[in-house]
């Protein structure tokens, strides 16, 4: 369809829930149609990792010259190293019409939701409340003060769910990826998003 802009999926959580193995399994499946977004990174590879394929990997004086130039959709300091998003592959993809995927943790998700509101926000969480609650109170031999900090933690994740427009429970990957699919495709039905594209093909000007 005529003026058909790419959706830019972005897919987040708190650190540990497994945003990047749902990631890794959604683009392990042939008929997978986003585009992922690789990112800029000044942490060392892994073993396994590749150059171009899993990140860019970067020096830090690389990473602050891109930032400087306004190269980056968003950037995070995470864990002593940056992790950043390159602006232009992601607008190129989605004025060609194509969907977008980043996989990316809270603080960038946070800068992303400004500059484009109308991206689908998707917010992974750990697998149940029981688990979670079990987390906080261990094996009841902790003290009030690990408990009450566990507490505050957890708050503090739930409260990050406020910028999103999903929540997927991250039970299991199979079922994470197919909720993550099925909200995607959703989201393209949307009537504002049709709509918009209908009228922009019949010059209905409102
Ligand atoms: P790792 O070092 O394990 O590959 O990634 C660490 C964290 O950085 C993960 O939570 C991952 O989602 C996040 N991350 C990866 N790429 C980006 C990025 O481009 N921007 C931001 N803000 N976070 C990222």
């Amino acid at each position: 369809m005529k003026g058909k802009k790419g959706l830019l999926i972005v897919l987040s959580g708190p650190s540990g829930v497994g945003k990047g193995t749902v990631r890794k399994a959604i683009f392990s499946k042939e008929d997978t149609e986003y585009e992922y977004s690789i990112s800029v990174t000044t942490r060392k590879p892994r073993q396994g990792e590749m150059d171009g394929v899993d990140y860019f990997f970067k020096s830090r004086e690389e990473f602050e010259r891109m930032i400087e130039r306004g190269e980056l959709l968003e950037y995070a300091e995470y864990v002593g190293n940056y992790y950043g998003t390159p602006v232009d592959y992601v607008r190129k993809t989605l004025d060609a019409g194509k969907d977008v995927f980043l996989e990316i943790e809270v603080q960038g998700a946070k800068q992303v939701r400004e500059k484009f509101p109308e991206g689908l926000f998707i917010f992974l969480v750990p697998p149940s409340l029981r688990e979670l609650k079990s987390r906080i109170t261990g094996r009841g031999t902790e003290t009030e003060e690990i408990i009450q900090n566990r507490m505050q933690a957890a708050k503090e994740e739930l409260l990050l769910m406020n910028l999103y427009d999903y929540v997927v429970v991250n039970d299991k990957i199979e079922s994470a990826c197919n909720t993550i699919n099925a909200i995607v495709k959703a989201e393209h039905c949307r009537r504002e998003r049709v709509e918009k594209i209908y009228k922009e093909m019949l010059g209905v000007h409102e």
